[in-house]
């Protein structure tokens, strides 16, 4: 019962069949997947699909599987919270945050797009999955790989942050720290990919693989109430994650799901690794790779796969980018914790920090709907802030010590 046509070259268009390839031979532009929309629209419908569990799943026909799923059951579907406190602080009328830092199993969006990647993987016959990571997707591929009895390569930056690692070895994968910045990781991962018959999720899985990302699109107009809003604030990378919504928000209207779509998308990075709002802000034509430095590690990818797509989706959709500084970024998280109760990881920083300087300079309407994306979790990034949020008051464990504390 699959609804998927094939894979399609997304620049000439030329059809591949479904198998684990990524580029196309004849003009090297990435492959796609290719739906049967007209069959997705006489099996879909808004009522089967709030039948369904809360999981990403409930969406499975838009996604590139041929059976049933069998990874990630209990991923996705994660709260978008009425965000008043912070709605307030920032003086804008109705905002949202899609709150993927307590996405199931690993506390990011990533958890998505492993769950069809692993899917997949097994549909094709892998026994081994790897990929190249910044932190998240290493924690997410090692963890799915162990409940799905795969064998793991996870390659990353040898300097991540302690927490990401932790978070990656606990799950016993072969972890493989590479002396260089992620760029180099993820070209040393395509030599890799080309010698060694693994599924490498991010690599030749990748047009499968992607596709996770729709869901937190899909998720955001359903828990609207089949709505898509006015604006969409997005931490990028390699730029996949937001083309995706982009792409789900636009399925989603096709099929009659959300009756119009003047949703507006922004990119959100950090000044230190900004080649996508780069392009964005001076209206270049090519995307020019930079040498990473923040302490938003996780989103720290030079020279972005997608970065051509996620300018088309901010041009397409009349959104904007921006970026931000380290300290600015160390703020919006501390802003987002005292507001929400939400702790986030320096790519929520990113993103709410952005927000909040597209509201400045009037790029984005105070009177409409936002949805800010978080998409990991600050438990992971504890050194971010760890210099900036104080220290506890140290007591003797008597009543007169604490006592003499709270009239100082
Ligand atoms: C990977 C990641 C992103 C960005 O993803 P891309 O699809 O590569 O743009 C955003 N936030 C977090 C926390 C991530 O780990
Ligand atoms: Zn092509």
């Amino acid at each position: 019962m699959s609804f998927v046509k094939g894979l399609k070259c997304r620049e000439c268009g030329r059809p591949y069949p479904k198998q684990p390839l990524y580029i196309c031979e004849f003009c090297f532009g990435p492959l796609e997947v290719d739906y049967d929309y007209d069959r997705i629209g006489r099996a879909l419908t808004r009522d089967e699909i709030l039948s369904r569990p809360k999981n990403m799943w409930r969406y499975r026909e838009l996604l590139p599987l041929d059976g049933r799923p069998t990874d990630g059951l209990n991923s996705g579907f994660t709260p978008l919270i009425r965000a008043s406190n912070l709605a307030k602080a920032l003086g804008v009328k109705e905002l949202y945050i899609k709150d993927d830092s307590v996405n199931h199993p690993t506390l990011s969006f990533k958890d998505r797009v492993v769950a069809v990647a692993l899917s997949k993987a097994k549909e094709f016959g892998f026994d081994t999955v790897a990929c190249a990571s910044t932190g998240n997707l290493a924690n997410s591929v090692s963890a799915q790989a162990a409940v799905a009895g795969l064998k793991s390569y996870v390659f990353i930056p040898a300097d991540l942050e302690t927490g990401k690692v932790v978070a990656s070895l606990i799950y016993k994968p072969t972890l493989v720290g590479v002396e260089g910045n992620y760029d180099q990781v993820n070209r040393l991962c395509s030599e890799i990919a080309a010698k060694y018959k693994w599924a490498f999720v991010n690599i030749n899985i990748r047009p499968y693989y992607a596709e996770g990302s729709k869901t937190y699109g899909y998720e955001i107009a359903e828990q609207l109430g089949w709505k898509a809003p006015g604006h969409i604030i997005v931490p990028c990378a390699g730029g996949s994650l937001i083309t995706k919504i982009w792409k789900g928000l636009k399925e989603f209207q096709r099929l009659g799901m959300i009756n119009e779509l003047k949703t507006r998308m922004y990119v959100a990075q950090a000044s230190g690794c900004n080649p996508i709002a780069a392009s964005v802000k001076e209206n270049m034509d090519i995307i020019r790779p930079v040498k990473p430095h923040t302490i938003a590690k996780s989103l720290a990818i030079g020279n972005p796969a997608d970065g051509v797509y996620a300018q088309a989706t901010v041009r397409e959709s009349g959104g904007w980018a921006e970026d931000v500084t380290d300290d600015e970024i160390v703020e919006a998280i501390k802003l987002l914790a005292s507001t929400e109760g939400i702790f986030t990881e320096t790519a929520g920083g990113v993103t709410l920090g952005v927000t909040k300087k597209l509201l400045a300079q009037g790029r984005i309407s105070r009177d409409e709907s936002i949805v800010i994306c978080i998409t990991g979790n600050g438990l992971k990034t504890q050194e971010a802030v760890y210099e900036r949020i104080g220290r506890p008051i140290k007591i003797k464990p008597n009543l007169s010590a604490f006592e003499e504390h709270i009239r100082k």
